[in-house]
């Protein structure tokens, strides 16, 4: 029930953790989190409280600046390590909060194309359906659009890449999205609460926006692919 991204200049695995810990509130019965590493993806997941995901990370710990992370308020799928997100399909990871409603649909189209999904979830349909856009040539760019173009429902997602350390693909529609501005880093957040201890200059996602997120910055695309502006304010949080 919460997102986090962060293509930072420190560990990013603290900093997740700690935004997904502002993004309690909402309620959640899984959590994980995703980086890259030297340009390796990895993940980490644990089901019930964030202390289970953070000692995981103790004893499995999670190097690389640039992450992303989730808590999961399971619609589709049992509460189990399998269903957590990030998930994950050849070089792609995704986060998602909402529902896909077409999830079906893709998921038959997919396994008839030799892409099987492990998990219950609507979600790995999205990492499964850019990953076969991936596998078919197209860039991470250009994957994550066609995919979006495809996923009917409510959600707020953001993809990572296997091999990019420097980039994010964010994406909303029916669920509110920021992103947040550093000195040559770049946040995502579900809110500006979870990023406060990071930045609190915002930019909100407006309704069907997706954005290209690197260390530099964040384009900003509307529901039809052009380039939007979408201002950036100065939020005022206690952290
Ligand atoms: N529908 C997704 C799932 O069940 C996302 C749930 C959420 O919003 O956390 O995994």
């Amino acid at each position: 029930c919460g997102i986090v991204g962060v293509l930072g200049n420190h560990e990013a695995a603290p900093l997740l953790v700690e935004a997904l810990k502002r993004l309690e509130y909402r309620g959640y019965d899984s959590a994980g989190i995703a980086t890259v590493n030297g340009g390796r993806l990895d993940r980490r997941r644990a089901v019930g409280k964030l202390v289970n995901l953070s000692d995981l990370l103790v004893h499995e710990p999670l190097a690389g600046k640039a992450g992303i992370g989730h808590t999961r308020w399971a619609t589709h799928g049992a509460a189990t390590v399998t269903n957590a997100h990030p998930h994950r399909a050849g070089p792609v990871a995704v986060v998602h909060n909402g529902i896909i409603e077409n999830f079906r649909e893709l998921r038959e189209e997919l396994a008839a194309a030799g892409h099987v999904q492990e998990s219950q979830t609507d979600t790995e349909t999205i990492a499964l359906l850019a990953q076969m856009h991936m596998l078919r040539g197209m860039t991470p760019v250009e994957a994550a659009r066609a995919t979006l173009k495809r996923l009917h429902g409510a959600f707020a997602l953001c993809f990572l890449f296997d091999g990019e350390d420097d980039l994010m693909i964010a994406a909303r529609k029916g669920s509110p999205l920021a992103i947040g501005h550093g000195k040559g880093e770049m946040f995502v957040g579900s809110d500006a609460i979870a990023l406060a201890p990071m930045t609190d200059r915002i930019t909100y996602l407006e309704e069907g926006d997706w954005a290209v997120i690197t260390r530099a910055g964040a384009e900003i695309f509307d529901a039809e692919d052009r380039r939007a502006n979408r201002a950036e304010t100065r939020i005022q949080i206690d952290s």
